[in-house]
């Protein structure tokens, strides 16, 4: 934490209203924007010179699966939709152990620090036996990196003997998934603005989940005052689904098992009609658009204008790194930005509308007004990128250059006042050995 006040000072471009000298940072938090023409109110004892930096609020992936860093571009798994991929790799993914989990969760934390951002959530669903402890390994791979989390405690209840679609070895039962959704909220979960670690609590999806599971852990995120985090919507294949098994769309199952509330985040969202985008808006359900994932599994183009002019919070997140396959935060930016130019005109998804989407939305997808802004009293979280490689030379608008140019690593990021990446690379981390290290594990997946 900076003891003393910083002034990040005179940047090329900012991603904020009247900070056109800067910020002030004090004790974690953002204590002044410096307008133009002013300098701060009280002395500052440091300077950061940003002239050569656009700053931006740090980017916060409010979707992701650390754990399939390890099966990236799998050959049994890669050029299928999503039902094919799934029932590809669930076998693979059933052997995961704990020492996996834990070099899969630092080097996509790492990944996605690099990258800007200061905030990830992560669903993680998968408990074949001996992994029962996946949501402690991921806050305490966090909170030593330094990067904020939201793990969300997943689950699956319903496995293929039950007529689901993963295979029993990964699966658990209702009992054990909200004895310990309660344990790990008990333990993580810190509601306080500045949390470092929050715990949601996240069914996988309508094809691997009971509703009756649904309900019961609505209820007990209603006791914990957590969020609530689920895959819909994603694919024609689950509608189909949803329509057999359950003789209803996706969204009214949802509604039916409580989860149509501002607790809820939905990751995709890509499958809904005008009068179901219509009701998510009112109930101010989240929707994390993952675009670079929706487009490797062709699963569709999600109607991300009408879902954020309806009330819904938008917010992006690059989804697992098996259907990615990087967890690059950036470029999930400008793929919203690219996808959204194939359904509408090109003066409906703009740069600004996907920086806004993947800070200040994602935050509020994960329930979070603390971060993802740019503002007196919200946390120092900020990612910081220089324009000096060849694909930016030439450019005009910096903020606009950063996605349209495609910003993929940022020089600096700042997570509650400390530096976490400082000349593009991640303070205190030993790089090479962390890729060999998750290079090794990734074999047990081969
Ligand atoms: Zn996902």
């Amino acid at each position: 934490m900076t003891a003393s006040r910083l002034w990040i000072k005179d940047p090329m471009a900012i991603f904020a209203q009247g900070a056109e000298r800067g910020i002030v940072v004090h004790d974690g938090f953002i204590t002044e924007l410096v307008g133009a023409g002013r300098a701060p109110s009280t002395r500052c004892a440091e300077i950061f010179d940003a002239s050569r930096h656009v700053v931006i609020p740090g980017l916060v992936n409010a979707h992701h699966h650390f754990y399939q860093t390890l099966t990236r571009a799998h050959p049994q798994a890669i050029n299928k939709p999503l039902f094919p991929w799934l029932i590809a790799l669930y076998p693979l993914w059933a052997r995961l152990k704990e020492d996996h989990l834990r070099v899969a969760v630092r080097l996509a934390l790492t990944e996605l620090l690099m990258s800007g951002c200061t905030t990830a959530a992560d669903h993680h669903y998968l408990y074949p036996p001996g992994l029962e402890h996946a949501v402690d390994i991921e806050v305490e791979e966090a909170l030593k990196l330094g990067i904020r989390i939201t793990a969300t405690r997943g689950s699956m209840n319903r496995s293929e003997k039950d007529g689901g679609l993963p295979p029993d070895s990964v699966v658990q039962d209702d009992d054990t998934i909200l004895a310990d959704s309660e344990r790990v909220l008990k333990l993580f979960h810190d509601p306080k603005p500045g949390a470092f670690a929050r715990i949601a609590l996240a069914p996988c999806s309508p094809f691997s989940v009971t509703p009756g599971l649904m309900a019961q852990t609505a209820k007990l995120a209603e006791k914990y005052d957590c969020q609530l985090h689920t895959h819909l919507a994603e694919t024609d294949d689950e509608d189909r689904y949803c329509r057999e098994v359950y003789g209803k769309r996706p969204l009214d199952l949802l509604e039916e098992v409580g989860w149509l509330s501002k607790r809820t985040w939905l990751a995709h969202g890509v499958h809904f009609e005008a009068d179901e985008v219509a009701r998510l808006g009112k109930a101010q359900v989240g929707v994390c658009h993952c675009a670079t994932s929706n487009m490797v599994l062709a699963s569709g183009v999600c109607k991300t204008r009408e879902l954020a002019d309806s009330g819904v919070s938008l917010g992006l997140g690059v989804d697992g790194s098996a259907s990615n396959d990087s967890s690059n935060m950036m470029e999930a930016l400008r793929h919203a930005l690219m996808i959204g130019r194939l359904r509408y005109p090109a003066d409906q998804i703009t740069h600004d509308d996907v920086l806004r989407w993947g800070t200040e939305g994602s935050a509020r997808c994960l329930g979070r007004d603390d971060i993802g802004k740019i503002e007196i009293g919200r946390c120092a979280d900020l990612a910081l990128y220089t324009l000096d490689e060849p694909r930016f030379s030439g450019a005009h608008d910096p903020l606009a250059a950063l996605i349209l140019c495609g910003a993929h690593r940022a020089d600096r990021v700042m997570v509650h006042g400390q530096w976490r990446v400082v000349d593009g690379a991640p303070v205190g981390i030993d790089l090479a050995a962390l890729m060999a290290a998750h290079a090794q594990a990734a074999r047990a997946f081969a």
